[in-house]
């Protein structure tokens, strides 16, 4: 009886973790452009982005792909501080942004007539265009950032590379000062093109992906990982191997380094900058560090 009974259970959960590996990934983006194509809420948006992360959390714990990476109780409660403070500190410079260069750039893009957005293309053509280029700009600066030194150094996203085990909460574990860059390619995306209005369309398709491509979880990379990113290749890039890591820029769209020759797809062993995880105080001088 018990032999029938655990034989039940470990063919549910092979059936569960088979339907994780060739489904999450392509339903959470379906629902994401589906969410775009009806031009959703921002509140829609917020509550699918809480719940899907949710949904890929509770599915680590179930199912994580690498077991060594399950994190206990402080190791969790620590990076939701640092992610908290992260979070805080990218709503603050955001905020600085909106009031001093963004309204500088906006005034600039309205007298040099830039704003050629394409408004009459149907939504879903309008979302694809602003998702390549945001991704575009994006790719060169996460590129760029992996190239000079000084850059990979002051912008904090060697932090961002310190962690020994990657879940999906990383993909928002950023030192604060890198929330500086980051915000920038959405606007010079906006500046040169406009369409800032459909840029908020796909704020779950990048969420979500993001999540997704740092998530320890078994995904199917053979279908979907054609055109996104997908956490096999996005692991690779977080590779403790300098050359391996110099590879996969794109976190939400991989198309970009299938095109500019940056595309690697291989198995990662070890993740991080060093053997151990730096302490949080360490991360956090990090960038102001000779
Ligand atoms: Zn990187």
């Amino acid at each position: 009886m018990t032999s029938t009974h655990s034989k039940l259970s470990a063919s549910i959960e092979a059936l569960l973790r088979k339907t994780v590996y060739w489904a999450l990934q392509p339903l959470l983006i379906v629902i994401s452009l589906y969410l775009a194509h009806t031009d959703a809420s921002i509140d829609t948006h917020t509550v699918f982005i809480v719940a899907a992360f949710c949904i890929i959390t509770a599915l680590e714990i179930l199912f994580p792909a690498r077991r060594e990476w399950r994190k206990g109780i402080i190791e969790t409660i620590a990076l939701l501080g640092f992610v908290f403070v992260a979070m805080v500190a990218y709503v603050a410079i955001e905020t600085f942004y909106e009031v001093s260069l963004f309204a500088w750039m906006n005034s600039l893009s309205n007298i040099l007539h830039l704003d050629i957005w394409p408004s009459h293309w149907p939504m879903i053509a309008q979302v694809l265009l602003i998702f390549l280029a945001f991704e575009f700009v994006n790719y060169w600066y996460h590129r760029a950032a992996h190239h000079w030194g000084w850059l990979w150094k002051l912008s904090g996203h060697s932090v961002h590379h310190a962690f020994k085990k990657l879940s999906g909460l990383n993909a928002i574990a950023n030192h604060p000062i890198e929330a500086l860059f980051l915000i920038l390619p959405r606007a010079i995306v906006g500046f040169l093109l406009g369409g800032e209005a459909v840029g908020s369309a796909f704020v779950s398709l990048t969420t979500v992906t993001a999540i997704l491509v740092h998530s320890n979880l078994s995904l199917n990379s053979a279908v979907v990982g054609w055109f996104f990113t997908t956490n096999r290749y996005h692991i690779h890039h977080h590779s403790q191997v300098i050359a391996e890591s110099n590879t996969n820029f794109g976190c939400v769209c991989i198309i970009w380094d299938r095109i500019f020759g940056t595309f690697h797809d291989a198995s990662t062993k070890n993740t991080g900058i060093s053997d151990t995880q730096p302490s949080y105080k360490t991360l956090f001088i990090m960038p102001f560090k000779r």
